[in-house]
């Protein structure tokens, strides 16, 4: 089963207390799709500019990922820019240029429309939907958000939770979505609009799920030292969406959904460590899998 994977694909300018970088890879898409292609067969749709580097494109292709849902359109590619404060998990948009995604209206390959696993990776709600309409029959829909979409978008946000499996958020988000301070309240606000699950991302304190009746939580994995946390978010969105598909099942029970969370948290965990895409890219499946043994012996209590 492959996972169809829609969001920003972006050059990115970042800025650290100790580091300043410009002109990386970057993007919801981007890195969703390469911590998905770990898992399973990646389906990416976006759009780029002219300027798009060769190198960020092989990157992909290196990877496995499908590019036949990237478009590329005249003009420039999407740039961000961001700072964080010296606790990383507190960042400021300096500069966002949406160039080529000011009138991108995505549109999916034929091969891609029967697609049973969707990431709605992190782009407009109005996007999100449009890609949505355009799969036949989705079987499992996961979907990320950010402030800005709460802030600007709350109709179009709603209408994508009232069509979706499972919100990815972060737990400031989800307070601010739902007006609830306490997470555990405010997930369940979520759930009542429409999703049967949510993910709440909590920094480098880990990631809460919760469902109607369960809930799993899990610490990040301790790192001494983070570079750059730009992506942590879309790598656990896109590793949770590939494991799923790679289970090639119609739907998932909560044990399911519970090793997604980890496996989330593991390329989120890699992703911080270097900048850009750099953390991820080159991992082999022994990277993964000792991660993945921590992971299990610090959720094991007897
Ligand atoms: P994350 O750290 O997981 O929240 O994702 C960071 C990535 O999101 C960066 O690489 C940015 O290029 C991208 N990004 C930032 N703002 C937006 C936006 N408004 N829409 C889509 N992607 C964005």
């Amino acid at each position: 089963m492959s996972v169809l994977i829609v969001g920003s694909i972006a050059i990115d300018n970042i800025r650290t207390q100790t580091e300043q970088k410009d002109d990386l890879l970057g993007g919801s898409a981007s890195y969703a799709s390469v911590a998905a292609s770990f898992f399973d067969s990646v389906n990416m749709v976006g759009i780029v500019g002219t300027d798009f580097p060769k190198p960020y494109r092989e990157l992909f292709i290196n990877r496995g990922v499908n590019l036949e849902g990237l478009e590329v359109a005249e003009g420039k590619t999407f740039r961000w820019t961001g700072e964080y404060e010296v606790n990383m998990d507190n960042r400021r948009t300096l500069n966002t240029e949406l160039n080529v995604f000011e009138t991108y209206q995505p549109k999916l390959p034929q091969s891609y429309r029967s697609s049973q696993l969707i990431l709605l990776g992190n782009i407009s709600p109005a996007l999100q939907l449009h890609v949505l309409d355009q799969v036949d029959r989705p079987g499992f829909v996961v979907a990320d958000t950010m402030n800005l979409w709460i802030d600007v978008a709350l109709e179009d946000l709603n209408k994508v939770l009232k069509r979706i499996d499972l919100l990815v958020i972060n737990d400031s988000e989800a307070s601010q979505l739902t007006k609830k301070d306490n997470l555990i309240q405010a997930g369940r606000a979520i759930l009542q609009i429409g999703p049967k699950y949510v993910a709440i991302k909590k920094g480098a304190h880990g990631c809460l799920l919760l469902s109607q009746d369960q809930f799993f939580s899990v610490g990040a994995y301790p790192l001494e030292h983070v570079k750059d946390p730009t992506g942590a978010g879309d790598c656990f969105a896109g590793a949770f969406a590939g494991y799923l598909g790679s289970l090639e099942k119609s739907a998932f029970d909560f044990s399911d959904l519970k090793k997604a969370v980890v496996y989330g948290s593991l390329l989120a965990s890699f992703s911080v460590e270097a900048f850009s895409l750099d953390g991820i890219k080159d991992l082999t499946q022994k990277d993964l899998d000792r991660r993945f043994q921590v992971f299990r012996s610090m959720s094991h209590f007897d």
